[in-house]
Order: C-alpha cells, then structure tokens, then sequence
C-alpha cells in the first residue's frame, strides 16, 4: 500500500513530548538547514528559531505564518525546497522573481 500524498513527510516519534530537551533537540535536527512546508501546504517557509520553555528553542515560519501546536504531530515538514513564501524571501532578503525592481520613480 502507498503512503498517502498528502502525509506528513517527516512526522517525528511521539516518545520525547515528555522531555522538552530532546524534542527541541529532535527539531533542531530535522528543520537545521532546512525550509519548511506548514501542514500540508507546499509553500515553503524561511525556518527561523522562536523561545520555547527552559531557555530552548523550536522552528517555526520566519514571517510567522500561524499554525497550531509545537509542530510534534508533523504540523510542520523540514523541506529542502527553495523558501516560495513572499513575505520570508522578503524578510530573508532574497529575490523574487517577478518582482524586477523599477530603474527610476514612476510618475504618478
Ligand atoms: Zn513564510
């Protein structure tokens, strides 16, 4: 049987939500490096690092994008996709395509 297209991509184990340490621990190895996809959304989002509890620190949308949970149940995907969201390339400086800046001030 195959698995359903929309799945969570990379739906961590459930054994660590008693210990915040190695869940954070658990993100910051999935989603270092990585973009990521909000459900299953095929937008992909700039990572950027958010306070948690006791000093640690989870992945979530750099433009902040909403979303429920601390993302352990695959509310969030780690992708290696280029980041696709305008406000993240915009906040990450990066450039949008399409998006040609104008040479001199148009008149209004
Ligand atoms: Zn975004």
């Amino acid at each position: 049987m195959s698995a359903p297209i929309l799945g969570p991509m990379a739906t961590p184990e459930l054994d660590y939500h008693a210990d915040p340490a190695a869940f954070a621990a658990a993100q910051e190895a999935l989603f270092t490096g990585q973009n990521l996809h909000v459900g299953s959304s095929r937008v992909a989002h700039a990572v950027d690092w958010v306070p948690w509890i006791n000093g640690l620190r989870l992945p979530a949308p750099a433009c902040r994008q909403g979303f429920a949970g601390h993302g352990a149940l695959g509310e969030l995907r780690p992708t290696t996709l280029p980041v696709s969201c305008r406000r993240c390339r915009r906040l990450r400086g990066l450039y949008n395509d399409g998006e040609q800046p104008a040479l001199f001030a148009l008149p209004d």
